[in-house]
């Protein structure tokens, strides 16, 4: 999008969709412009004749789709395979400092966690200091709004250091070196994890942290502001940071937070859905992927060290078992989930004795449960 807005200011146009229409990109006119950054192939021709640029080269500008049909299409961004809404082409933002170095748009910028630049220190900009808009792609100029202020003169509003550790993280993984700067230390827990996978996760987090549900979460978050966008991720980052101890805080909000809405949790009859709400059904939805494993093995062994007498349902209180003061129950059915495993599995486990078991009823039903230690071994083990 960068390369046609210089190319729109090189010759004089009103605007970017001048160079699409003449390119007969966006014959319908009714398509977005930045669509373009996801364009096939096959409908670039027009634009590279016109722009005297190579077929090739113009496609390794755009986000390409990677070949194959996986449920959720997946794009190119510097060489790592992306979900599309991470790659926010609609919503530029721009680094001032970098554009009075040199006057393009930096392609990196269009990723939606991208919210600050680690060269400058300083925080993207998606709304004009002056007139308050949006800024848009539809300008003369690439340095100037359509209000005429010249954005190299925005106000400097730097970022500690904590506020930009994700933007170096997103640097190295994208191969993009920062000047001056060696590479990054990585948090522990998520240093190996891909692109998509860290965002997939911190989005995950950034839902929960504002009580969003985990299926809707990265939709809620992008709606908002590229600054307090900053502010969000910051904070989801730094709950893998000092881990687990970050985490377990982290737990303990989210549980706290949980006791204040009122939930039909009926629907896993589980008590650790009650507890942590949607954050325990997107352990195993949201992060089922393997690679998110860690997460789900601290929170088994979460479990295990806050001595969670309430693990048992409320009816069971005024049923007292003999060891409660020091052990805490899971669910057979929680048991499955915490640990990957299945049914005949845990079945297996329970008979040669390697999962604990208690059985209590209610009404008709048989409900049985297994130690929280026991799970947390076995997961150690499987
Ligand atoms: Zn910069
Ligand atoms: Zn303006």
């Amino acid at each position: 999008m960068g390369y046609f807005l210089r190319l729109t200011e090189k010759n004089g146009y009103d605007s970017l969709s001048w160079i699409f229409q003449m390119a007969d990109v966006n014959h319908e006119g009714t398509r977005p412009a930045y669509i373009l950054a996801f364009e096939a192939p096959e409908r670039l021709t027009g634009l590279a004749q016109l722009a005297g640029i190579n077929l090739i080269e113009l496609i390794q500008l755009t986000h390409q789709r990677l070949l194959g049909n996986p449920s959720t299409p997946l794009h190119y961004f510097f060489g790592q395979p992306v979900t599309q809404d991470l790659i926010r082409s609609n919503r530029p933002k721009i680094c001032p400092d970098c554009l009075s170095e040199s006057p393009y748009c930096r392609r990196v910028w269009e990723l939606s966690a991208l919210t600050a630049c680690p060269t400058h220190r300083r925080l993207l900009i998606d709304e004009c200091p002056k007139c308050k808009r949006q800024i848009s792609w539809s300008r003369k100029i690439v340095t100037v709004c359509s209000c005429k202020f010249d954005w190299r003169e925005s106000p400097a509003s730097s970022v500690v250091e904590q506020g930009l550790r994700l933007t170096r993280h997103i640097y190295q993984l994208c191969g993009l070196p920062v000047a001056g700067e060696a590479q990054p230390k990585l948090p522990e827990p998520i240093s190996k994890l891909s692109l998509n996978d860290l965002l997939l996760a911190l989005f995950f987090v950034a839902g929960q942290q504002r009580g969003f549900s985990a299926a809707t979460s990265r939709h809620l978050v992008a709606a908002g502001k590229s600054k307090n966008f900053h502010r969000l991720l910051t904070e989801a980052y730094s709950v893998f940071d000092n881990w687990p101890v970050n985490y377990f805080r982290f737990l303990d909000q989210r549980r706290a937070q949980e006791r204040k809405v009122t939930r039909t949790y009926q629907r896993m009859k589980s008590t650790l859905y009650r507890e942590f709400g949607s954050f325990y059904s997107g352990l195993h939805s949201v992060l089922s992927g393997s690679q998110f494993d860690f997460i789900r093995g601290v929170f088994v062994e979460y479990l295990t060290q806050k001595r969670m007498l309430d693990c048992l349902p409320d009816t069971m209180s005024n049923n007292p078992i003999e060891d409660s003061l020091k052990s805490r129950y899971v669910l057979k059915s929680d048991a499955r989930r915490l640990t990957g495993a299945d049914y005949a599995w845990i079945n297996h486990c329970i008979r040669i004795g390697r999962l604990r078991t208690i059985v209590r009823s209610k009404g008709k039903k048989r409900l049985i449960f297994i130690k929280v230690e026991d799970v947390a071994k076995l997961r150690s083990e499987y």
